[in-house]
């Protein structure tokens, strides 16, 4: 397998940050993964793992070896929907390609951008739907030595918009294929009401689920803006989730706050709600700005780096900070050397 070095990762991101890998590889199978990591000529060296670069800051070169897993594969495993999948398969097109088949149940989760190996990371998710709903367990191997091991989805910690992966053992594993337990019987998720709404309005006969997944879609690209043509991260804070005691004290200032409730009493605030009021939707500041449909999502217009990108943040999350006094937590995951690329 060849092992390049000084690759750009220019394209390899959808923020379209600059950046280099000092080596980069792009192992297609579980035996050259394996080698890779067990090669002396890398020993020692930091390991890093990228996939579709959709939720990725790269705040400069990244040392050592990064590696993007290339690892294909769709099959059922069982007659009940048991499906295995690689981590370099695009994870929309696995949505659509389980649909075709008749196994429901990743519809609402469609057109969101990356690999599937990345999916676990963050536990994506989307119109009601986790990824950790349908995921019943993962493979990894250790990014020191190579070392597999099966993850149970009650192991990977999953959470809104975390894991394991993401956060106790960041940079430790490389997952490299997924087991997801789809079902043939219609079970659809309708809670948001502009999906349900929508739902409503088809003919009886498109009432299923790939009928949903094209409303998702529709839904999706009417309110996103396509990186190919503006450079973004998708959202790029999470939705703060605070006790009842705050949400009361910020009604009493803002009665029409957006905020939904949590199982466990707490409320999730809307992140694009608290963004707007603090003046940022559609805001630029040179080459950043908020997205003047989406206030969550922040676009590269063109020329910025990485560390432009999280001083833009930090301006936004303080001012956030300051009128709201809640604290704003950045979603997409930072990578690369502090210091600005050559
Ligand atoms: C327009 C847009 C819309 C989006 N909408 C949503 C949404 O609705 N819901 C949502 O949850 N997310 C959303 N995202 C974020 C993003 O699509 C997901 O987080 C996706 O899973 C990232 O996949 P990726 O392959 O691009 O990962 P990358 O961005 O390359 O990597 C993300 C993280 O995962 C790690 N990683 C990648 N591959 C592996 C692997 N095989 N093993 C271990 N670690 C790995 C990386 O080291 C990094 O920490 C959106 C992004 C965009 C640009």
């Amino acid at each position: 397998m060849q092992v390049r070095p000084g690759c750009s990762l220019d394209t390899f991101n959808t923020l379209r940050l600059p950046a280099r890998a000092e080596w980069l590889a792009e192992p297609a199978s579980d035996a050259a993964l394996v080698a890779l990591l067990c090669d002396t000529r890398w020993a020692g060296l930091p390991r890093t793992v990228i996939g579709g670069g959709s939720n990725l800051v790269l705040r400069g070169d990244i040392d050592g070896l990064v590696i993007r897993p290339c690892l294909r594969g769709l099959a059922t495993l069982s007659d009940d929907g048991l499906v295995e999948v690689g981590a370099g398969e695009e994870w929309d097109s696995v949505v659509a390609r389980t649909l075709a088949a008749g196994w429901q149940g990743l519809e609402n989760l469609s057109l969101i951008p990356g690999s599937c190996g990345a999916a676990p990371v963050q536990n994506i998710g989307a119109y009601g739907v986790e990824l950790g709903d349908v995921l019943v367990s993962l493979d990894a191997v250790s990014l020191r030595d190579g070392e597999a091991r099966r993850f149970t989805a009650a192991e990977c910690g999953f959470a809104y918009r975390d894991s394991r992966f993401k956060s106790a053992e960041a940079g430790q594993w490389l997952i490299t294929r997924l087991r997801l337990q789809l079902r043939r019987e219609p079970e659809l998720t309708l809670g948001y009401a502009d999906l349900a709404e929508r739902f409503a309005a088809l003919p009886e006969a498109a009432r299923n689920a790939q009928g949903l997944r094209e409303i998702v879609c529709a839904l999706r690209r009417s309110k996103l803006p396509d990186p190919a043509e503006l450079p973004n991260a998708g959202s790029f804070f999470k939705n703060p989730v605070v006790d009842a005691a705050t949400l009361a004290r910020l009604r009493s200032t803002w009665p029409d706050i957006v905020a939904y409730p949590q199982p466990d009493g707490r409320a999730k605030l809307a992140a694009g709600w608290l963004i707007e009021r603090a003046g940022w939707k559609g805001r630029r500041e040179g080459a950043l700005g908020m997205h003047a449909q989406q206030a969550l999502v922040l676009v590269n217009y063109g020329g910025a780096t990485g560390a432009d990108v999280l001083a833009f943040a930090q301006a936004v999350r303080d001012s956030v900070q300051a009128l709201f006094g809640v604290t704003l937590e950045q979603e997409p995951v930072i990578l690369g050397r502090a210091t600005a690329t050559a």
